[in-house]
């Protein structure tokens, strides 16, 4: 007979069987509410609240936020695996003297230096940080999703530089050793550190700001801004047939990406909406200055990762690229644009995004991906 421990590793069975299961079943029982009780503690959809909510958090259903629940069932429609792409013709082109110039190769290690850490940095956001303090189940649901996402990610880029043969130690510290993405990260680090205090208590206006500051930082300036970059450089390279093996992990990882800043911003406004109190001018003020330091670090790591400008890209557009995006990000959350008619150089990433419209962009793969969570029974 199939037991529940089947799949655990041994050392750690022990541990996981209670001492005392019996006395624990009788103290749970002599804790359930009568009928009577039972009945009060049913969730009231207008109790629910994004956060300090008093509504019981293990309640889906009724849905309050729909939106939340919705991002999490396309998340669930948009699953892939990262050891499910073809490397061959990535591993091929790295290992031809000819296959890249030196130019192209710096971007591609500059590349994943940042990305190995950064989705690991999000997630320990999320499962350390945002989850507690989020009183919504709808929305936890979606950030249980996310979690599992930005390990798929992590995973990606783990994929990319053991397919590639790279120095793991070199590309895994990066976020230490290359000054460029040390600032980027060191920008983001006190915002995550503030939601994974464990001292860390929403409920003031002072503390619901820190909260709401953080997740503002995190949707639109690291997820929202500080990706784009190295998402343009692989793309780019996969438009010229290059990596497109990479290129394709990449593709799917700013489509999840796209959605979880999406979620961030409905996340934020949503916040907003029930606590008006939190968004007074100064700190409007505050957060405009933080999305323009994250401008000025975004386009000092361009600079780092491509001195000479290469792939047809150079740093003006990057530069142009970052305000076009910054001022979207501000808009989103109802800020005033910062960067007067910047425009978009580069119009095909949003063609990138869209993987429906443009299935198989890079040819690597038969069928449009999509999995059985998706599936109809019509
Ligand atoms: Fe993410």
């Amino acid at each position: 007979m199939l037991n529940f421990e089947d799949n655990l590793s041994p050392a750690l069975q022990p541990a996981l069987r209670p001492a005392n299961l019996t006395e624990d079943l009788l103290r749970e029982a002599a804790t359930q509410p009568t009928p009577d009780e039972a009945k009060t503690r049913r969730v009231r959809v207008e109790d629910k609240r994004i956060i300090n909510g008093s509504a019981d958090v293990n309640q889906l259903v009724p849905f309050k936020y729909k939106w939340a629940w919705e991002k999490y069932l396309n998340g669930c429609a948009n699953h892939w695996m990262p050891q499910e792409v073809n490397m061959s013709r990535d591993i091929a082109t790295w290992k031809d003297p000819n296959g890249l110039t030196d130019d192209e190769r710096l971007v591609v290690k500059r590349n994943l230096g940042f990305f190995v850490t950064a989705d690991s940095l999000a997630a320990n956001n999320i499962v350390l940080g945002t989850y507690r303090h989020i009183t919504a189940p709808e929305c936890r649901q979606y950030l249980l999703r996310q979690a599992f996402e930005e390990a798929i990610h992590t995973h990606a880029y783990q994929y990319i530089v053991e397919s590639l043969g790279l120095d793991e130690g070199e590309i895994f510290n990066a976020y230490n050793e290359v000054e460029s993405i040390r600032n980027k990260d060191q920008f983001l680090m006190p915002f995550i550190d503030i939601l994974t205090n464990p001292e860390f208590k929403t409920g003031t206006p002072e503390n619901d700001q820190k909260l709401l500051r953080s997740l503002i930082v995190f949707a639109c300036i690291m997820e929202g801004l500080f990706f784009y970059v190295g998402f343009v450089q692989i793309l780019a390279l996969g438009r010229q047939n290059k990596m497109t093996g990479a290129a394709e992990q990449y593709q799917y990882i700013l489509r999840d990406e796209s959605m979880h800043c999406n979620f961030g911003i409905d996340l934020i406004n949503q916040i907003k909406m029930e606590n008006p109190h939190l968004w007074t001018p100064e700190f409007r003020k505050e957060i405009s200055g933080l999305m323009q330091k994250g401008v000025e670090l975004e386009y000092r790591y361009a600079e780092d990762t491509m001195p000479r400008g290469v792939l047809g890209l150079n740093a003006a557009q990057f530069k142009e690229y970052l305000r076009f995006i910054a001022n979207r990000r501000c808009q989103q959350i109802g800020l005033d644009e910062l960067y007067a008619g910047a425009t978009n150089p580069f119009p095909w990433m949003s063609e990138m995004m869209d993987l429906k419209k443009e299935k198989n962009f890079f040819e690597t793969r038969v069928t449009e991906y999509q999995t059985g969570g998706a599936l109809s029974w019509d």
